[in-house]
């Protein structure tokens, strides 16, 4: 499936708190513009690119539960809006770069986004847009590293990159083990029995029964995103 040894067709992970960096501020526009730069040169060689954002440097539903009456719906509810505008933000970016990009959200705010058409995002891709994903799975109780895994499949897409803020998959936790290694290989059974990985279960098994390869990687290393789009070795592969 991939052409020189790069991938065709890729489904990036970005989570919120990788927006965030370090700053005080929810979003670093550095930051994002330096995600933003290398997404674009990938995009201009021709590599098709979808998005899916996350929104945890806004707001992370689960974590408010209790909190001023909020039930679990609710607080999710607003989780996604936060993506929603994370999704804005990245696309604005690309755009500063020349790449065009749509966003499709999993429900609706139409005056702002697309509505997530399927066809119409596969459309996209081919016509070379970089289609952001917002909003998630649209359904509360998930989060957007499932809402990725159902995105790549319902695109083909032949990866998933999952950019974070870790270098890969560990042996053991290395905040705990200063000898930590990072995996250069898990299987999915692995990654999800030992609970290993930084990718939770439900999204996983979903890559796992689609047979989708997925890269954990590093986004503070600067070329990384540009080294996993293009099939390089980094970070750590979790497939059979
Ligand atoms: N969320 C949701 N359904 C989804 C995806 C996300 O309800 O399909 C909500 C959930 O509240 C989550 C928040 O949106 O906490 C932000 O997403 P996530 O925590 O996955 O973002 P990340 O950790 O990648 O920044």
């Amino acid at each position: 499936t991939k052409k020189n040894g790069s991938w065709q067709r890729v489904l990036l992970k970005v989570s919120g708190g990788a927006l965030a960096g370090d700053g005080t501020q929810n979003i670093d526009p550095k930051l994002t513009m330096s995600i933003a730069r290398e997404v674009s040169s990938i995009a201009h060689i021709g590599v098709e690119v979808a998005i899916i954002v996350g929104g945890g440097n806004f707001f992370r539903g689960a974590n408010w539960v209790g909190s001023g009456g909020l039930d679990r719906a609710s607080a999710d509810h607003i989780g996604m809006m936060a993506t929603i505008m994370n999704a804005i933000f990245l696309q604005a970016s690309l755009e500063h770069f020349g790449v065009p990009t749509r966003v499709q959200t999993a429900f609706r705010m139409a005056e702002v986004a697309e509505p997530y058409i399927r066809r119409r995002a596969i459309r996209h891709l081919e016509k070379g847009r970089v289609v952001i994903f917002a909003a998630g799975t649209g359904n509360p109780f998930f989060t957007t590293d499932t809402a990725a895994a159902l995105r790549a499949a319902e695109i083909n897409a032949e990866v998933l990159l999952k950019a974070t803020n870790v270098d890969g998959v560990y042996d053991c936790d290395p905040k705990k083990n200063p000898g930590a290694n990072c995996l250069d290989h898990v299987s999915y059974h692995d990654a999800a029995v030992k609970d290993l990985s930084v990718m939770d279960l439900t999204a996983i098994t979903l890559c796992q029964e689609n047979s989708i390869p997925v890269v954990i990687f590093n986004l503070n290393k600067p070329g990384n995103i540009l080294k996993a789009i293009s099939g390089e070795r980094v970070g750590t592969l979790i497939d059979h």
